[in-house]
């Protein structure tokens, strides 16, 4: 894509936004600064006060964002919440243009293995499409790793890592009362084994 500077949310997303900045052959640059005092952001009760919360947390750096069409790399969206204020943030410290890449799939299931990320209901890829998505949080376009590039990159065959919070695969069947892993499924001793 046509873009002026490659910047990525530290520091999760710094090492993908220098591997996208060397493959797209568009400068990287350092165009967030992070306050390391400030704590996580999307636990915070209301959108002025995740904004607020985002303002704190990230310093944006305008002798490098201004006029500039700027691809801005984040490694996930879980609910969405802080993506609108990031974008906001880079636009009031002068990105001409705001482009969301993320690194890693849409999220659209939640995690049962124990990552404590969101229901069905919070998370915004459950919801909503990438096109509307885009729309909500405000950046001029938005783009996900697909989940065949994912595994591409990791250079692993797929099986080989759980995938679920992406494809909706999960190593483990729903049962009531708990979950099963798959082999304990295909044996006879499944209604004993069930996992609590
Ligand atoms: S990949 Fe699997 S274990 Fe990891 S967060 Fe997603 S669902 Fe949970």
């Amino acid at each position: 894509m046509d873009a002026d500077l490659v910047i990525g949310v530290p520091d999760s997303a710094t090492a993908a936004a220098i591997g996208y900045a060397q493959e797209a052959g568009i400068p990287y640059s350092e165009g967030l600064m992070k306050n390391r005092y400030i704590g996580r952001t999307f636990i915070q009760p209301d959108d002025r006060l995740r904004q607020a919360g985002v303002a704190l947390k990230f310093n944006p750096l305008p002798q490098v964002l201004v006029g500039k069409r700027v691809v801005v790399v984040d490694d996930s969206i879980v609910r969405g919440n802080t993506s609108a204020p990031t974008v906001e943030l880079l636009r009031r410290a002068g990105a001409g243009e705001v482009h969301l890449r993320i690194s890693s799939p849409p999220i659209r299931h939640p995690c049962f293995m124990g990552v404590d990320m969101a229901t069905y209901d919070e998370l915004i890829a459950h919801r909503l499409s990438v096109q509307e998505i885009e729309r909500e949080i405000g950046a001029d376009t938005l783009g996900y790793l697909s989940l065949e590039g994912m595994i591409e990159a990791l250079r692993r065959p797929l099986g080989r890592f759980c995938t679920a919070c992406f494809s909706g695969e999960y190593p483990f069947e729903q049962k009531a009362g708990g979950f099963l892993p798959r082999e304990l499924q295909r044996c006879g001793t499944v209604e004993r084994q069930q996992v609590r």
